[in-house]
């Protein structure tokens, strides 16, 4: 296990330490150490067209990442972080292309965790963070789910994360804000709040080509995984032998649950000696706004749904 003090000394010298997050754990390095950002791709099997999260300590550290630091992110920001919730906006110098895979843009995050905003602090740089696992597989929201991936790698051990999926992420063009990838802050959470301050703003749910989503599989566990909508299974369109051992879970009602206990699930139950995972998820969560993002990592995860065809509401 790496403490505090060693973390910070690895990523001064430009090494990498997986990190807590209250979403998932991260896979940290300096944004001033390019030797530090390549090994983050080389150990996750990324490809360098997939741009990492800038975590910060602070507001006035987010700002120092860009060139322009809109007003309702500013917003948004003081209500929300440390939290969930990801603000893509202008990069500056201080940003290489490397972190951003060539964008002019970066998001920019201040996790909720009292060990990493910690290091982030004596460090006096900000880092850059995708999640602590290979490239399309499940994130790991616990300190062993990463020691089983990458044994050799040093962890900071902050126990379970406390969300349990990725933050949710923002843009904002013309004048409106986008979600590029739903999560637990909801699209009411950001209209209450710019409404209290009296800003008129459009948010809309917009998965962007350059967020994870323009790949149609992310965060997939080893066996096939089947997302159930409802109490019917439709088997016709999945091949039969997938339904040898198959091993089932029912994901919680409540939505903060079901998120936190979702990578878990998948990485717990996992085992060879089982055909397939069956994930049962009830029909009226797909238009319950606060099951958005875990529908979201559910329909990646999957190597099929039933029924085969339907529609995310949300
Ligand atoms: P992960 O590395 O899986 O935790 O996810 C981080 C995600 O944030 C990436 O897959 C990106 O697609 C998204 N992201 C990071 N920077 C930007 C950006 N400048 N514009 C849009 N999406 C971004
Ligand atoms: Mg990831």
């Amino acid at each position: 296990m790496t403490n505090i003090d060693e973390a910070v000394k690895i990523l001064k010298e430009g090494g990498v330490v997986a990190l807590p997050t209250e979403t998932v754990y991260g896979l940290a390095g300096s944004i001033n150490s390019q030797a530090a950002i390549q090994k983050i791709f080389q150990i996750k099997e990324r490809p360098f067209f997939d741009p990492l999260i800038v975590h910060v300590s602070s507001i006035e550290q987010a700002k120092s990442c860009t060139h322009h630091w809109p007003k309702c992110f500013d917003i948004l920001a003081k209500e929300f972080w440390p939290g969930p919730v990801t603000f893509v906006v202008p990069k500056n110098d201080s940003i290489s292309e490397t972190i951003t895979s060539g964008l002019q843009t970066v998001g920019l995050r201040m996790p909720d965790h009292p060990l990493t905003l910690k290091i982030i602090q004596e460090l006096h740089s900000p880092l850059a963070a995708p999640s602590a696992n290979k490239f399309t597989k499940t994130s790991p929201t616990d300190y062993q789910h990463v020691k089983q991936e990458f044994p050799d790698l040093p962890v900071v051990d902050g126990g379970k994360c406390q969300v349990g999926i990725e933050s949710t992420i923002l843009g904002l063009e013309n004048n409106k804000i986008l979600i590029y990838r739903p999560g637990m802050l909801q699209k009411s959470d950001i209209e209450k709040t710019l409404k209290n301050h009296q800003l008129d703003i459009p948010v809309t749910y917009h998965e962007s080509p350059i967020a994870p989503g323009h790949l149609k599989h992310h965060y997939m566990p080893k066996l096939p995984l089947i997302l159930q909508i409802g109490n019917q299974l439709a088997k016709d369109h999945i091949p039969n032998n997938i339904f040898k051992n198959p091993l089932y879970w029912d994901i919680p009602d409540k939505p903060t649950m079901a998120a936190r206990q979702l990578y878990s699930k998948m990485r717990e139950l996992d085992k060879e000696t089982h055909s397939c995972l069956i994930f049962k998820l009830k029909e009226e969560y797909l238009v319950q706004e606060d099951f958005s993002g875990i529908v979201n990592r559910l329909i990646k995860a999957a190597s099929y749904t039933s029924p085969k065809n339907f529609s995310n509401k949300t």
